[in-house]
């Protein structure tokens, strides 16, 4: 069962007494507002995994609390499913330039709404993982930033070529795990690409030699392949 948090944001208590049934019998945990100035709050102070936010709301409406939203660190990255009454199609699109991820027009089943907010859920998930996988790693003496291409070991910047870069990233990613030479071929170059057992080997050799002292962390697995110390 999901435990994700849903903020909703909507004025009409029939439609939120739906979403809310609908939601909390599906596993999500759901918290309610009724005007864009308490969800706008709301928001900021429980950092919900997903709203959804009504357009026409009493006060600040929904493209107000989504522009406010997107302006501030904390909430920016936020997935936002718009709510949309009939007549109200030509604020979709403003609605999505200001950053809303999606859209339900209204009436909607339970069944699209909830296929719609695990879809938005999923999109952003995998956009997670990506930006994960763009940190920094910090491991021994060695500082490897991925978004930049950049290796600093023991506070020297090491310059290595694209492949040399993209294999210390993989094996330095999952200290201790063991990647045949096939493996680092595949997350080199993408599946099938035709590359000698050597080939990787001789790539290893320079990328220990480039790293200097901290060569010595990347270890061979005799018979197997390379893993990175732990
Ligand atoms: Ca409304």
């Amino acid at each position: 069962m999901s435990k994700e948090k849903i903020l909703v944001i909507e004025d009409e208590e029939d439609i939120l007494a739906l979403i809310h049934f609908n939601l909390v019998k599906n596993g999500f945990r759901v918290e309610c507002a009724t005007t864009g100035e308490d969800g706008y709050k709301l928001a900021r102070d429980i950092r919900p995994d997903l709203i959804l936010l009504d357009l026409m709301l009493p006060g600040m409406d929904g493209h107000g609390v989504c522009r406010k939203l997107r302006e501030e660190p904390g909430t920016k990255d936020l997935p936002i499913i718009m709510l949309t009454a009939k007549g109200e199609e030509h604020d979709i699109v403003r609605g999505l330039e200001q950053g809303a991820d999606d859209y339900i027009p209204k009436p909607f089943s339970p069944q699209v709404l909830l296929a719609r907010v695990k879809a938005v859920l999923r999109r952003h998930h995998k956009s997670d993982e990506r930006s994960i996988h763009e940190e920094p790693i910090k491991i021994h003496d060695l500082y490897i930033h991925p978004g930049r291409n950049r290796v600093v070991a023991n506070d020297e910047n090491v310059d290595l070529t694209h492949t040399e870069f993209k294999i210390l990233t993989l094996l330095a990613t999952r200290p201790g795990w063991v990647f045949n030479r096939t493996q680092i071929v595949d997350a080199v170059h993408g599946e099938g690409y035709a590359v000698t057992d050597r080939a990787v080997d001789v790539q290893i050799v320079g990328l220990r030699k480039k790293l200097g002292a901290c060569g010595e962390y990347i270890e061979t697995v005799r018979g197997v392949g390379y893993r990175f110390k732990e």
